[in-house]
């Protein structure tokens, strides 16, 4: 794609054509880009009050988020994947304000190898839930991206329809460099659209390596996205991640391909018979669908519905929520331990030389280690 492939481009690409919604505060880390172009705009519409572009209080943004504001919300989300140290500050205090208005929402993981149609089933299902009177969030993360610069996700027009639906919202993520990035600005960004009224929120992630564990992290109900393959799919995807779904599901089971998704279904089934449910009180299900004639995405809505039914009545939806926000907890120490290790400057200062021992061989790794951990003496009260 082009959209930011550009070297040391680090502002996507729609930003020239004017700047959308979305567009970092800081012109931080590469973006996956997945922009359907005038989505933002959408946000701008003539009924929208109109928002002024100087610099928002916390007070500001909350009541903009709460009141369901989407060019604030935008900007909100812009703000809390800001890395500079004053735009967090002021996020954290946007998000402590809105903190009371969250939780609302079902949070939705779906995730599949580029191609399985993703944005198409976001599509499909999304106009039925806009037509239930349902407001969806959709948060696209492709930590991938630090790689492929976004390449993976093409550039093309996703999620067309929706994305011109007032009651719709469509962002994509920062890839942020590493997973715990990622997680850290998906998670405050699922509690902005919570605030903000966002009834269903999809979390997307392309299939790729370790992303699905992530986005597990952060949602209630996990959908693994296939297709129907040559008979060997079973090996193309890892256990690990069949492993973490509460459905797999085969798409694109429309025309000749009927017959081959039916009998893929039936081998998903049985190798779900081997595993432990991820989920107490549910059976990770195998489904059909077609995101293009339709078929079967409202059974898997009804089957997502379900699903919170069983896992609220077993208290299992609220025990996961909590063990999420303890693993978010977790993962947010460790990150910040390792930023205020790594800025300190009598440790960076000492950091080359221990390097060089290290390879030459003049001093043991653990040693080099041990050594370094006591030269870190972080002054009170410091902060990364
Ligand atoms: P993503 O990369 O996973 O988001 O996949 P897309 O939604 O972009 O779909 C990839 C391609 O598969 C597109 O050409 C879609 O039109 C096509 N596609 C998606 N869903 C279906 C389906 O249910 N049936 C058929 N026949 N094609 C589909």
């Amino acid at each position: 794609m082009s959209g930011n492939k550009g070297a040391g481009k680090d502002v996507p690409e729609a930003d020239q054509a004017g700047r959308p919604d979305w567009a970092p505060v800081d012109a931080g880390p590469q973006f996956a880009v997945r922009v359907v172009r005038g989505r933002a705009t959408g946000s701008r519409g003539s009924s929208a009050p109109a928002v002024p572009r100087r610099s928002l209080t916390a007070a500001e943004y909350a009541q903009g988020v709460i009141g369901g504001n989407r060019t604030i919300l935008a900007r909100a989300i812009t703000l809390v994947e800001s890395n500079a140290e004053r735009h967090r500050r002021l996020a954290r205090e946007v998000l402590a304000r809105v903190l009371p208005h969250t939780g609302g929402s079902v949070r939705i993981g779906l995730s599949g190898v580029p191609g399985a149609g993703k944005s198409s089933l976001i599509e499909t299902l999304g106009n039925q839930l806009v037509t239930q009177g349902k407001r969806l969030a959709v948060l696209a993360v492709d930590p991938s991206s630090t790689i492929t610069r976004g390449s993976i996700l093409g550039d093309k027009t996703r999620m067309e329809t929706l994305a011109r639906n007032r009651a719709c919202f469509i962002r994509p993520s920062p890839a942020g460099g590493n997973l715990g990035g990622v997680a850290r600005k998906s998670r405050e960004t699922i509690l902005l659209c919570e605030a903000a009224g966002y009834d269903v929120i999809v979390v997307e992630t392309v299939g790729v390596g370790q992303n699905e564990v992530t986005v597990r992290s952060m949602v209630d109900f996990f959908l693994l996205l296939l297709i129907a393959g040559g008979g060997d799919e079973l090996q193309g995807i890892k256990k690990g991640v069949i492993e973490i779904a509460d459905a797999l599901v085969i798409n694109k089971a429309d025309g000749d391909n009927q017959a081959r998704a039916a009998i893929s279904r039936q081998e998903y089934a049985m190798a779900l018979g081997y595993l432990s449910p991820i989920t107490r009180g549910w059976q990770t299900r195998a489904h059909v669908c077609s995101a293009r004639t339709g078929m079967g995405v409202a059974e898997l809505w009804r089957m997502v519905q379900r699903f919170l039914e069983i896992t609220r009545a077993n208290g299992f939806f609220a025990e996961r929520r909590q063990a999420q926000s303890v693993e978010w907890f977790h993962t947010l120490l460790d990150d910040s331990l390792r930023d205020l290790f790594r800025r300190d400057p009598v440790v960076a200062a000492r950091l080359p030389d221990l390097e060089r021992a290290v390879a030459q061989g003049a001093y043991l790794v653990p040693d080099a280690v041990d050594d370094l951990l006591r030269t870190f003496q972080p002054a009170p009260g410091r902060r990364s």
